[in-house]
């Protein structure tokens, strides 16, 4: 999130919903860009990535799962947090909706209070920082260059998979991945891999980093998947 105005980018074609958000969203000292539809929705949110979107579930053409799909696939969007706006009537998707890497859904109609309390605390979500192709967390160090990893002193060896998997939950601290979720982005979508395969490479990596005397950073959401915490290791 930057120092000046945070922008928000909002993917929405009804014209009264864009006016109403538009108008809310300035006033609480937001930049807001609009975008009517899903394909420009996304070239934008690549061309000029914005502090969050908020993201409309029903869309022409590109549907709004597609859309985040595709921003969590792609390096210049994957850690944008992402707010889906869903219709009462579409509620039974909002499970769907958080596999797919949504972090927060609202339900319309919403009350603009309610959506701006959640909009900040996804914007205060902390994230990883990343210098010069270094990511650290606590006391681990990837360095994604040389692919490797530093727990404090020790260097931590790890297969592709999980050096993949240690980086996607690395960049979004406390952010919680479903299993399905972790598949897709650490192995890919057209993955038909059984979701256990995430619980053994998860062990692997829990493994190789408490072996390097480092605490268990890597919480297990029980029924859900796994989230990283910021603690040292
Ligand atoms: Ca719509």
């Amino acid at each position: 999130m930057s120092l000046i105005d945070p922008t928000i980018l909002v993917i929405e074609d009804e014209p009264s919903q864009i006016e109403l958000l538009r108008y809310n969203l300035s006033r609480q000292g937001f930049e807001v860009r609009i975008a009517m539809d899903g394909e420009e929705g996304l070239q934008t949110a690549i061309e000029e990535p914005p502090d969050l979107i908020l993201l409309d579930w029903m869309l022409p053409n590109l549907s709004g799962i597609e859309i985040c799909r595709r921003l969590r696939r792609n390096k210049a969007t994957r850690e944008i947090p992402v707010i889906m706006l869903t219709a009462r009537s579409e509620e039974g998707d909002k499970i769907r909706g958080l596999d797919i890497g949504a972090d927060d859904y609202v339900t319309k109609p919403y009350s603009i209070k309610e959506l701006i309390a959640r909009l900040r605390a996804a914007l205060r979500r902390p994230s990883a920082s990343v210098t010069q192709n270094r990511l650290s967390l606590g006391a681990i160090e990837v360095d994604l260059e040389k692919h490797s990893v530093l727990c404090g002193e020790t260097r931590i060896k790890t297969s592709p998979t999980e050096f993949r998997l240690l980086v996607t939950l690395m960049q979004s601290p406390e952010r919680v991945f479903s299993r399905h979720q972790l598949l897709d982005m650490v192995w890919g979508i057209a993955t038909d891999l059984d979701t256990r395969t995430v619980d053994v490479h998860i062990g692997r990596l829990r493994r190789a980093l408490t072996s390097a005397g480092g605490q268990d950073q890597i919480r297990t959401i029980r029924g859900f998947g796994y989230a990283m915490g910021v603690n040292s290791c």
